[in-house]
């Protein structure tokens, strides 16, 4: 295939905090490159809940040590969001956003790209997909009624409503705080038999005295069986029970899509983890030219890795791309 138009030394997927890490690394060093992104910009945290504060401090989500500035030690979501739009702004980050990449495959030298607009060729590829765009699925009937959602966004939608929490770590219990503070009858149903230990330690002591007092009802060692439009099962400890319902918040987790990955041929180790197979001093991937950032070098272990301690892979990699 000749270089079209649409050659570029260097391709980023994914507009998340490491993806624009990834292109300021590239900036400084002098590598054209392009960021494609399927949503709006940094659209994993655009997804979180709207009142959701980091448990980073402010310096520990920073990139390229550029500032951020908080109101207070642990920022919200919305500072989040105004912080790496104007770090992508003044970096003068080369991005496409909305365009999904949907394929890559290799022809001769070049990588293919071929994206939910166009078609693009590029000598290196970085891949920065994260983790938030599969959740983990609950597997019971009814949970593709409307009234189910896997994306806590905002409380006020919850107001006076029967709602079902299911999980018992951060985002669970966020949802299921915000939603009682905005006069939601909230139940929770936690697989095991506490909440989690790594909630925030400012938030754990606060969910636990809401389920002491009766405020917040929780069955623990408990799963929901089926959802229908105004009740839910719940199989418990003391058996089986019904109980009325208008909103179902799963909270169960995400996965990466590492079915993308392995369409690009980038092999995965054969544990449970499947993380994929990179240098660790460089971040390639069995693949050569295709390197991995961020979260997504974490496999299924979504715990490992986050912003503050994967903000290193872009230097990595521009280390190599530039031939330092
Ligand atoms: C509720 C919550 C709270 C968190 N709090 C913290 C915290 O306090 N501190 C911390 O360090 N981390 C925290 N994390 C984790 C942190 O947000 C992630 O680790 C971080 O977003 C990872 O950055 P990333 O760039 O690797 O991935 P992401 O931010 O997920 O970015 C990936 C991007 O790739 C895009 N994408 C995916 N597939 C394609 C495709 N095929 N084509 C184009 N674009 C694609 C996505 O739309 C997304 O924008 C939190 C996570 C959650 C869910």
């Amino acid at each position: 295939m000749a270089i079209s138009s649409h050659h570029y030394p260097l391709i980023i997927i994914g507009a998340g905090p490491i993806g624009l890490a990834c292109g300021l690394e590239a900036k400084k060093a002098g590598i054209e490159h392009l960021i494609l992104e399927k949503g709006t910009l940094v659209n994993s945290l655009y997804h979180y809940p709207v009142n959701m504060t980091f448990f980073s401090t402010s310096e520990r989500l920073e990139i390229d040590n550029i500032p951020f500035v908080s109101n207070n030690a642990k920022p919200t979501r919305n500072e989040a969001l105004e912080y790496y739009r104007r770090v992508a702004l003044a970096g003068k980050l080369n991005i496409r956003l909305f365009e999904e990449v949907l394929r890559v495959t290799k022809e001769e030298q070049h990588f293919i790209i071929q994206s939910s607009k166009q078609l693009y060729t590029a000598d290196h590829i970085i891949v920065c997909t994260g983790f938030y765009d599969i959740p983990y699925k609950l597997q019971v009937p009814g949970e593709e009624l409307p009234k189910v959602t896997h994306y806590y966004g905002d409380p006020h939608y919850y107001a006076f409503q029967k709602v079902l929490v299911i999980g018992a770590q951060n985002s669970a219990v966020d949802a299921a705080l915000e939603t009682w503070r905005k006069g939601a009858e909230v139940t929770m149903v936690v697989r095991k038999e506490e909440i989690g230990k790594r909630v925030k330690y400012w938030v754990r002591p606060d969910i636990i005295n809401r389920i002491e007092e009766g405020s917040i009802k929780a069955y623990y060692n408990s799963t929901v069986t089926a959802i229908r439009e105004t009740e839910v099962d719940i199989q418990t400890p003391d058996g089986l029970i019904t109980l009325p319902n208008d909103k179902v918040i799963a909270m169960t987790g995400y996965q990466p899509n590492l079915d993308f990955l392995r369409s690009m041929g980038i092999q995965l180790s054969d544990d449970e983890v499947m993380y994929p197979l990179i240098n660790p001093d460089t971040h390639e991937s069995s693949v050569k030219n295709i390197f991995l950032a961020g979260v997504i070098c974490g496999g299924m272990n979504t715990h490992r890795l986050f912003i503050e301690n994967s903000r290193e892979h872009a230097v990595k990699i521009m280390r190599v791309l530039s031939g330092k």
